[in-house]
């Protein structure tokens, strides 16, 4: 039985979620630690820990390269971490899927090795204005080394993506076209497979940066029918260091190396390299071993916990805590779709949001203030920072109030 199974009811068993994560049972500045920062990281149940701990203490050594039994061992356990990577995102084959730092690194790849060597001067990368800045970074510089174009396509003030101006922005130069699955500030859920849908009637691939979503919803990267989906282990109560790159395999086929070194190569001399297949190809050095068998972990942790019941918990918190705080005089909350992920990004009138991140913090409340490596999302709201909450699986209805006592704290305080 894996150690998260105790955790498949959350609600009435919330007690037993929560003492997977022994991070969470502090007091910070005297007061019980409330952590409600999971859209930047989250925290690592037991489970992972002891995984990973059990894995260096007992089969740790490199992978891929050594006759011995520990190497096998170790190769075993990455290998079947990619496996299980491969069924997590119902991906065709673990052929399919590339191990990277996380889905920065896996955006930055698809952009050097698939867009790059395919853009003119004149072409187009189209994305959306809810991205994160590593979906927008990586296909401005291949973009301004191509002499290609980068196009936005626009939101309205709720936080929904105008999927009426996509057709208009498919143009016959449009080579790539990425889009965030769950947006870091406004939680929308987007409806990627429409949009792959819409591309694809233009001959246009499609990333899909799942940051954000794979804590909080299944993904069928087939049923959502795009080119590539990418996301991190941190934020899905796993590692730093570790994520995935999941990439149809005719495409992986067709890229170069990222980088060049061990690993990735079939033969080497002075005169010429010859590269191994995909996913070997784009996995130069030695990887994050523990990593991967951290990910593992934690990708067994959140099945087990189903689906329904994380979103289910997920949504009464966020519903709660967003019908508290809009009680909050001045309070506008970024953000209004009903079917949103747990996260509320919001501005009180008068107080800058790093000041009423302070505040908060100073009431054992960790959130989010600043631009949420969206710079351009917050001008299109017209601020300059928000302050985010963002949810768990182990957050509670208690968090939810202690949130609003200290938001209301804040704002009295400026009232004052
Ligand atoms: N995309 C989105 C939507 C994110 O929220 C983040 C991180 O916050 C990233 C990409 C980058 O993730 P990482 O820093 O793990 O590479």
């Amino acid at each position: 039985m894996n150690a998260c199974e105790s955790l498949s009811t959350l609600g009435p068993q919330l007690a037993a979620v929560r003492e997977q994560f022994p991070i969470l049972a502090q007091t910070l500045r005297g007061k019980p630690l409330v952590y409600l920062d999971n859209a930047a990281t989250t925290q690592k149940p037991l489970a992972v820990l002891d995984a990973m701990r059990a894995f260096e203490l007992r089969d740790y050594a490199n992978v891929h390269r050594g006759v011995h039994l520990l190497s096998q061992r170790a190769t075993d356990a990455f290998e079947s971490a990619r496996a299980k990577a491969a069924a997590f995102l119902h991906a065709a084959s673990s052929k399919e899927i590339v191990f990277v730092r996380g889905a920065t690194e896996a955006i930055n790849l698809v952009a050097q090795s698939f867009a790059r060597p395919r853009l003119q001067p004149g072409d187009e990368v189209l994305v959306t204005a809810m991205e994160h800045h590593a979906n927008i970074v990586p296909w401005q510089m291949v973009c301004e080394a191509a002499g290609a174009k980068l196009r936005v396509l626009p939101i309205s003030d709720g936080g929904v993506l105008d999927l009426q101006a996509l057709p208009a922005l498919l143009t016959t130069r449009t080579r790539m076209l990425a889009v965030t699955h769950v947006s870091n500030v406004l939680g929308t859920v987007n409806d990627v497979a429409r949009i792959v849908q819409l591309a694809h009637a233009h001959g246009v691939p499609v990333l899909v940066d799942g940051a954000q979503a794979v804590a909080h919803l299944p993904v069928d990267v087939q049923a959502l029918g795009c080119d590539f989906y990418v996301f991190s282990g941190h934020k899905l109560y796993g590692p730093t260091g570790i994520g995935v790159l999941w990439g149809r395999a005719e495409h992986l086929a067709a890229m170069p190396p990222y980088q060049g070194g061990g690993d990735m190569i079939r033969t080497v001399s002075f005169e010429f390299t010859t590269y191994a297949d995909p996913p070997a190809r784009f996995e130069a050095g030695t990887p994050h071993i523990t990593g991967a068998v951290g990910l593992a972990a934690a990708i067994d942790c959140v099945q087990s916990l189903g689906w329904d019941a994380i979103r289910a918990h997920e949504r009464a918190l966020l519903e709660l805590a967003q019908n508290e705080l809009l009680r909050i005089p001045g309070l506008r909350i970024h953000g209004t779709v009903a079917d949103k992920i747990g996260v509320v990004s919001f501005n009180v009138e008068g107080i800058h949001a790093h000041d009423l991140g302070t505040i908060v913090d100073a009431e054992g409340v960790a959130i989010r203030a600043g631009h949420h490596c969206a710079m351009p999302l917050m001008q299109r709201y017209g601020v300059a920072a928000m302050a985010r909450a963002s949810l768990g699986v182990y957050n509670t209805e208690g968090d939810m109030h202690a949130l609003v006592r200290a938001v209301r704290k804040a704002h009295a305080m400026f009232a004052a």
